[in-house]
């Protein structure tokens, strides 16, 4: 008896995270529809694509010329949309990962606010006098968390990150991680 009661209840356990899993792609489901849309145009234009626990990732391409003239002190290295995390390069993914997986769990704390709420607090930060991207909460929250480098990337980082993620070689960018 109690062997099936113990089958019994990890069988509810399982769907309530399966549940709560659901719910959540749902509920990030718009942002991520636009990260996918971008990571469609990188992997067209050059880019590649892959994947890490509780996201997908894209690099390279033209969304990695975007991202190179966001006006942020050189550019920005990534941007999250939902479950997908667009990078620069692929040499970035390791550096700056643990950072944007933070913004992945503020998507799912937030869904569809959380772009407001983001642009809401980089305005409050401005008009306090403090920095609009380093004193916003939401990347302080991620900062902290994830002791990423600020702006700018150490200089061989960033060599390395042009060379690859702007090169237009299919691959071995193309490569999906295992
Ligand atoms: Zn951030």
């Amino acid at each position: 008896m109690p062997q099936r009661a113990d089958a019994t209840h990890n069988k509810a356990c399982f769907r309530g995270i399966f549940f709560w899993r659901l719910c959540s792609l749902l509920w990030t489901a718009p942002n991520s529809l636009v990260g996918l849309i971008l990571g469609g145009v990188g992997l067209l234009s050059g880019g590649g694509v892959g994947r890490c626990p509780g996201a997908l990732e894209f690099w390279g391409g033209l969304p990695a010329i975007v991202l190179k003239i966001l006006p942020l002190r050189g550019g920005a290295h990534a941007i999250t949309f939902g479950h997908v995390i667009i990078y620069r390069s692929r040499t970035l993914r390791e550096a700056i990962r643990k950072h944007e997986l933070i913004h992945v769990r503020q998507y799912e704390r937030l869904g569809p606010l959380f772009i407001p709420a983001y642009l809401a607090a980089s305005l409050v930060a401005l008009l306090r006098g403090k920095d609009p991207y380093r004193d916003n909460v939401f990347e302080r929250e991620a900062f902290a968390a994830s002791e990423a480098p600020y702006m700018p990337f150490p200089e061989e980082l960033l060599a390395e990150k042009n060379h690859e993620g702007l090169a237009s070689s299919p691959s071995p960018t193309h490569k999906p991680l295992s």
